[in-house]
């Protein structure tokens, strides 16, 4: 909890709402949520250091609060097997955010674990007007964007809420293995819904958040992604 003060302190005093995926990772994490691996490095040699240190393969993502949709700015680079291509992943994003966004604070870029490849869902938190925190479940993927095939429940879940959210979504088929896939770890997805509601219900000051995807395994799942958005803080 200390921690999560901390970091949640100095977005604020930085007078920033957006906390990066680095920052909104290690919320999660102190709050039992499974996600990868991410640090954060603010040299190409340190890159290269950390991303032995984790073992390869590994993914490169740019650090700043100014960057939101990562990738579509030449921020992410995936499947990096070696520290020479760590460190080029570095300069690289360096170089295309530069070019992109050159008011852009950049804490740095994070280096992280390559998760293996699993059904890929979203977890979400939004605030509505009347419901107050409202919890998002739905399958991850292009498909999903355009069908917005989502389930939505208030916040604090039960246990049945969660049950209930992840097989009401059209798309549930697809989590019980289809058509040769792996069959997923339904329990584990309820027991991670339940954590992210006790998690928000302790932090009033978020906003918005969004584990956008999450891998889903037939034993476990663990976000890639994540996005913490705070309250703006009233002046006194
Ligand atoms: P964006 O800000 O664009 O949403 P993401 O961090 O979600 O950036 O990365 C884009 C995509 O790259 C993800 O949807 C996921 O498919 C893949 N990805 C990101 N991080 C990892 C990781 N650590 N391991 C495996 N795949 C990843
Ligand atoms: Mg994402």
């Amino acid at each position: 909890m200390v921690a999560n003060q901390r970091i949640i302190e100095q977005a604020k005093t930085q007078g920033r709402t957006v906390l990066t995926e680095l920052e909104s990772k290690q919320l999660l994490k102190e709050a039992g949520i499974n996600v990868v691996e991410t640090r954060l490095a603010t040299s190409r040699e340190e890159a290269m250091t950390i991303a032995k240190q984790l073992g390869f393969p590994v993914v490169l993502k740019i650090a700043s609060p100014d960057v939101v949709h990562k990738s579509d700015a030449g921020g992410v680079k995936l499947g990096l097997r070696t520290s020479k291509q760590a460190g080029k992943a570095y300069d690289d994003i360096i170089a295309a955010i530069g070019e992109k966004y050159p008011q852009a604070v950049i804490q740095g870029v994070s280096v992280q674990k390559m998760a293996r490849p699993g059904v890929e869902v979203i977890i979400g938190m939004s605030q509505d007007a009347q419901f107050g925190p409202v919890l998002m479940f739905g399958l991850g993927g292009i498909l999903v964007e355009v069908l917005k095939d989502v389930s939505f429940r208030i916040v604090p879940l039960e246990k049945r809420d969660a049950a209930e959210m992840i097989r009401e979504i059209k798309g549930y088929p697809v989590l019980e293995g289809y058509r040769g896939r792996e069959k997923v770890d339904i329990a584990y997805l309820e027991d991670m819904l339940l954590k992210v509601s006790n998690f928000v219900e302790k932090n009033p000051e978020i906003k918005e958040l969004d584990l956008n995807p999450v891998f889903a395994y037939s034993d476990g799942a663990i976000a890639v992604d994540a996005r913490v958005i705070l309250e703006v803080e009233e002046k006194k």
